[in-house]
């Protein structure tokens, strides 16, 4: 399987970062080893500015390539949520020298999900709140309905450049509040009131 992320897809956290509004999306992905089973997540020793970034997760749930937007909703069963663990100071000096981002984002454990929830248990999926706390205090908010590129419109444009197959994830982007963790800090991911995703850092 593979995990694709989508970056600065929430307006208000592409204004905290000061960057550029996309006009498509912007896409990344990480490799399988970045996937976190366990609730222990390690601070890697070649970051110092170790990001969080609440995500909602899709997973895909049947192969396509080009998938019309219209039918994209065939293309995905499940719903979660996930961080998408950035080294920021990888990352800043990535951009600063037009380089990939791949280690900044793609790092082993740099993808914890939550369990999935089926997409039917969802009324409206473009009205989907989702939050974060760090040690028991709010820290990021979101609502799907706020994403500038929608799930249906994710799956449309990845899929024009990259076959998608079942088991693959995608994390949709992250609200603004995002900031850097410490060991000892717990980090807590809720779909609406349901806390779904325990993290220790160490
Ligand atoms: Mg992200």
């Amino acid at each position: 399987m593979k995990i694709l992320g989508v970056g600065r897809n929430y307006v208000e956290h592409i204004q905290e970062l000061d960057n550029e509004m996309p006009d498509e999306p912007l896409i990344f992905m990480k490799p399988d080893t970045a996937l976190l089973r366990g609730r222990d997540f390690y601070i890697p020793d070649y970051s110092s500015n170790l990001h969080y970034e609440v995500e909602l997760v899709l997973r895909i749930s049947k192969e396509g390539k080009n998938i019309r937007p219209e039918f994209a909703r065939r293309y995905f069963d499940k719903i979660g949520i996930g961080i998408d663990f950035t080294a920021r100071d990888l990352q800043q000096k990535a951009i600063e020298k037009g380089c990939p981002w791949t280690l900044a984002k793609g790092f082993d454990h740099s993808a914890p999900v939550s369990q999935m929830k089926p997409v039917s248990r969802f009324a409206n999926l473009n009205d989907i709140n989702f939050s974060l706390t760090l040690n028991g205090q709010e820290k990021q908010r979101g609502n799907s309905g706020l994403m500038i590129y929608k799930f249906d419109y994710l799956i449309h444009y990845i899929s024009r450049f990259v076959t998608l197959k079942t088991g693959d994830l995608i994390f949709t982007g992250t609200p603004k509040g995002v900031g850097p963790v410490k060991p000892g800090d717990q980090l807590k991911a809720f779909i609406e009131d349901e806390a779904l995703l325990e993290i220790d850092i160490k």
